[in-house]
């Protein structure tokens, strides 16, 4: 029962947190959790950097570049992000997502 309260108060502050996104040419040194970096210059970023959601702290590298298979594309709202298409780790924690105006959907 605790569990489960205690479940749920982690899944509301999830909820309420957005992803904002941050401008680099390079990927930072210390990265923060909310925020996807898009890597890059002069208005070309070529890769989305986040760490991973689910807690294992990985950080992820999705390329942004349409030559390129697979890539991602980013929508600026705002200060929020979106990524599609969805973001599926084969390794490790397996995490599998979107990022939509900002949240987290886990598929
Ligand atoms: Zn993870």
């Amino acid at each position: 029962m605790l569990r489960k309260i205690f479940d749920w108060f982690i899944q509301l502050f999830h909820r309420e947190k957005l992803y904002k996104y941050e401008f680099a040419d390079d990927i930072p040194d210390k990265t923060s959790p909310y925020t996807v970096y898009l890597i890059g210059n002069q208005g070309y970023y070529w890769q989305a950097v986040m760490i991973c959601p689910c807690g294992c702290r990985k950080l992820l590298h999705m390329n942004l570049m349409d030559d390129y298979d697979p890539y991602w594309n980013y929508i600026l709202d705002g200060k929020v992000i979106s990524l599609a298409p969805s973001i599926n780790r084969l390794v490790g924690c397996k995490s599998h997502f979107f990022v939509t105006n900002g949240k987290i959907e886990w598929c």
